[in-house]
């Protein structure tokens, strides 16, 4: 789950790590009455989930609140790269002398949190690791062992931090980063640019937080901070019934049973010359009311032209899915085409149970690929 940059902020603060005062604003008034309440020059920044905000223009300095509420009214509703922008974070403007990176992530191939730190801070760090990748100084912490403070030293001075107040902030820094990423269950603690003030204090101008939504359960107050109007309708629809779900952008409809099942099916329909409109996996059962959820999300996305179940029984018995599937097209009316295979536990019998109801847009195949075939063609004939 990604956090906006006040909510990461939020939680920067939470674990110590130094970030300016602000509000949260819905509307140029809003924004106007913060920037009162702050006092001085404040910046008014498009809070979207996507980076590169910046250079799209959703990031503006105002001197005075009238310039702030101006400043909300260009940035609300402005489209940032696909998103939105609902909701601005007004804060109180800072002087910058100097603009560093600071990250803790996950390097899944040596299983370590991974700390970047580099002087070249502001820009994309893409562009640092590929330009100038001497300038970005990385370390692995390694999790059994901890993290320990020599390694923020040597993240300093490989960076080329010779500024002793700075080293001494930034080291502190780092650490309180690795209690957050570690705290917070995170999977990417961004801090871009970190900067130094004039006066020489070092803070987080910006978050990227991402937390792992597998970690949800025992962080409910970060789990409270996700913003439901973002979402895909299809997503927002798949949580509130609990079906597992994710969005894809093409025009076949797929349901199986099993992740993995899912995932292969995915790559078939492309194999054959089609493309998914979502992952959708039943998980163990396949019961009529699991089906009907199943179906709603589907078929509310206007983009499915046809659906694919994909039925391997092992525990669940085929017959048992043929009759789900066939209870749930009587509770619910279903105009796109459907293909089923089944194979497995019982799957002659759910073959034939579907074969002899035979709803007029049901499509019984026997093989992975026959029926990825058929449900291409059915969603091109539409
Ligand atoms: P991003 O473009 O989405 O990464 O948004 P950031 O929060 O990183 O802001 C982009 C840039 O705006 C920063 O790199 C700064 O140069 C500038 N900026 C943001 N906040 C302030 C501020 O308080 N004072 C000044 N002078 N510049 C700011
Ligand atoms: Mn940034």
């Amino acid at each position: 789950m990604d956090l906006y940059e006040y909510q990461g902020k939020q939680l920067f603060a939470r674990f110590g790590i130094p970030v300016s005062e602000g509000r949260v604003a819905a509307s140029a008034e809003e924004a106007r009455a913060a920037a009162e309440e702050l006092g001085g020059p404040v910046v008014v920044k498009a809070q979207v989930l996507t980076g590169g905000r910046g250079k799209a223009g959703g990031i503006k300095l105002a001197d005075t609140p009238e310039e702030a509420e101006a400043s909300a009214g260009d940035i609300l509703g402005m489209d940032i790269r696909g998103h939105t922008v609902r909701k601005l974070w007004i804060e109180k403007a800072s002087d910058i002398a100097k603009e560093y990176y600071l990250s803790v992530t996950f390097d899944r191939g040596e299983k370590k949190p991974l700390f970047m730190l580099t002087t070249q801070g502001g820009v994309d760090i893409e562009e640092v690791a590929e330009k100038t990748p001497e300038a970005l100084a990385r370390l692995h912490v390694d999790p059994l062992v901890g993290f320990q403070p020599y390694q923020a030293r040597w993240l300093c001075f490989t960076a080329g931090l010779d500024d002793p107040n700075e080293q001494k902030q930034v080291t502190a820094m780092v650490g309180k980063l690795y209690d957050a990423f570690v705290g917070a269950d995170a999977m990417l603690c961004e801090i871009n640019p970190l900067i130094v003030t004039p006066a020489g204090e070092v803070k987080a101008l910006d978050s990227k937080f991402t937390v792992d939504d597998n970690a949800l359960f025992r962080h409910h107050d970060v789990d409270e901070m996700r913003d439901v109007e973002a979402a895909d309708p299809q997503e927002r629809l798949a949580r509130e019934k609990d079906v597992t779900y994710v969005k894809l952008e093409g025009e076949v409809g797929i349901l199986g049973n099993g992740a993995g099942l899912v995932m292969s099916t995915l790559d078939v329909i492309d194999q054959v010359g089609g493309s998914p409109a979502n992952f959708c996996d039943l998980g163990g059962g396949g019961d009529a009311q699991g089906v009907v959820d199943a179906l709603e999300i589907i078929t509310s996305d206007p983009q499915v032209k046809s659906i694919l179940f994909n039925i391997f029984g092992g525990i669940t018995r085929c017959d048992e899915v043929a009759r789900g599937i066939l209870e749930a097209l009587e509770r619910m009316t279903i105009e796109h085409p459907i293909v089923v295979r089944l194979d497995g536990t019982n799957a002659e019998e759910g073959r034939r149970l579907l074969t002899e109801a035979s709803p007029e847009n049901l499509y019984v195949e026997d093989t992975m690929l026959s029926a990825a075939e058929r449900v291409v063609e059915l969603a091109g004939a539409r």
